[in-house]
């Protein structure tokens, strides 16, 4: 097939010449209505979230193993040509799995895992969500690769579509952390910081979307792709504990996209017996300074009322989550919950993870440690269930968090006196 793919088939044009994988068609959450593979968020029948619908081929554990060091040896679960590795795209995924028995002592959990998402090209988990945007935003025929973002969307779009020799346009609040400006702008491309909150950056970026028709906004127009690169933190988790579904995991929430396709990437390996379909439970983090899924959760209703974000957990502050009501579908199915922590509790939650593991996550990675202690606290979380917290990014992003926490020991004179003092203090 041609690699420009027609231009009438973006928006609502014929999927005939596509090659998207496995993927089928695009199917409605709401009312199951299935439209042709486009680049469509909404049912045209009900305005309910579009998802990517597959027919899966043979896959096995040995081709899976075969494949590339890097999300890539899922193409075959994934909504991206087979031809996926042959262009410029970035290589994210296969980030560590590690046993985590220290930060288990302390939390309670007697059979710990942490997901190190940390370890992606730009350091969070976004990397994996952008490179399966941007194969299948290539294959739709757009050129130039956009988002809103709260910060991490920015740094891996910006990089994507440098690698790929794309112009970018990325829109960001004003407000954000320094550093997520600085590792964004780096890469060059069309970054417009606006003055107000995500939702509002977010809406002007639908706007937008709706006027170019060569513009693919990652998480708006082209979201259904986008969202299935998640899936591959859930098949990571099960190929690296040996092809194995965990009891319990652990997932920060903004839109909650990344929540529900850990669940369906779980759901899916169980089906197509790649692992033994045991059952599991998906646990949700927020921040209480924006919280309006795990509000949702504790009222037990399916409402999910927006708020005004007010935590130092930026990545996450989407007070509108598009998701939210399948987090908490998902959460419920699978006998989970949904909770908060304080902005407090946040930077206990990454220096406790920083001291027992040597990870250093950000505010997200702080969320979810110490939502995993509350959770274990009310008996939420069973302490003897193995266990997988997902470190969905680097704390070098978010350095403000902790600074004035934590510092050197002691600042001394040049002189071997000084020095043996201040050990001394230490009991060293
Ligand atoms: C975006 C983000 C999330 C949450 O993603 P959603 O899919 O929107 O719920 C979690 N952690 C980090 C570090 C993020 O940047
Ligand atoms: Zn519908």
């Amino acid at each position: 097939m041609s690699l420009a793919a027609d231009t009438s088939v973006r928006g609502s044009g014929s999927a005939t010449s596509l090659d998207l994988g496995p993927a089928r068609a695009l199917s409605c959450r709401e009312c199951g209505h299935e439209v042709p593979l486009a680049a469509e968020f909404a049912c045209p029948q009900c305005f309910g979230p579009l998802e990517v619908a597959y027919d899966f081929g043979r896959v096995t554990r040995e081709s899976i193993e075969a494949g590339p060091k890097s999300i890539w040896r899922y193409r075959e679960l994934l909504p991206v040509p087979a031809r996926v590795t042959s262009v410029p795209n970035t290589e994210p995924g296969l980030t560590r799995l590690i046993k985590a028995d220290r930060l288990g002592a302390e939390l309670g959990l007697r059979n710990l895992w942490v997901k190190d998402d940390t370890g992606n090209p730009t350091h969070s988990f976004k990397d994996r969500v952008v490179a399966v945007a941007l194969a299948a935003a290539r294959e739709l025929g757009f050129t130039v690769l956009c988002c809103p973002s709260t910060g991490n969307l920015a740094n891996a779009v910006a990089a994507a579509a440098a690698r790929a020799g794309w112009d970018s346009v990325v829109l960001i609040p004003s407000s954000l952390e320094q550093a997520k400006v600085l590792t964004t702008a780096v890469y060059g491309g069309t970054l417009l910081a606006v003055d107000g909150n995500y939702d509002d950056v977010n809406r002007l970026a639908t706007e937008l979307a709706a006027e170019h028709e060569d513009w693919a906004f990652v998480n708006v127009n082209v979201r259904p792709y986008y969202a299935e690169g998640s899936k591959t933190l859930g098949f990571e988790v099960a190929e690296q504990l040996g092809w194995r579904l965990p009891e319990q995991v652990v997932v920060p929430v903004a839109s909650g996209s990344q929540l529900t396709k850990v669940d369906k990437g779980f759901t899916e390996l169980g089906r197509l017996g790649l692992v033994e379909a045991t059952p599991y439970k998906v646990f949700g983090a927020q921040a209480t300074g924006c919280s309006p899924v795990s509000t949702a959760y504790a009222e037990g209703t399916d409402v999910v009322r927006p708020v005004k974000p007010d935590t130092i957990a930026r990545s996450l502050a989407i007070g509108n989550p598009a998701d939210g009501p399948y987090v908490l579908d998902a959460v419920r199915r699978t006998g989970g919950a949904v909770a908060d922590v304080s902005d407090a509790e946040v930077v206990e939650g990454i220096r406790l993870l920083a001291r027992t593991e040597g990870v250093f996550a950000e505010t997200a990675g702080g969320v979810t440690i110490a939502t995993t202690r509350k959770l274990v606290e009310s008996g939420q979380l069973d302490p003897d269930a193995e266990t997988v917290l997902l470190i969905t990014g680097d704390g070098l992003k978010t350095l403000d968090a902790v600074s004035g926490q934590v510092g050197p020991t002691a600042t001394v004179p040049s002189t071997s006196k000084a020095v043996r003092e201040a050990l001394a203090a230490q009991g060293l």
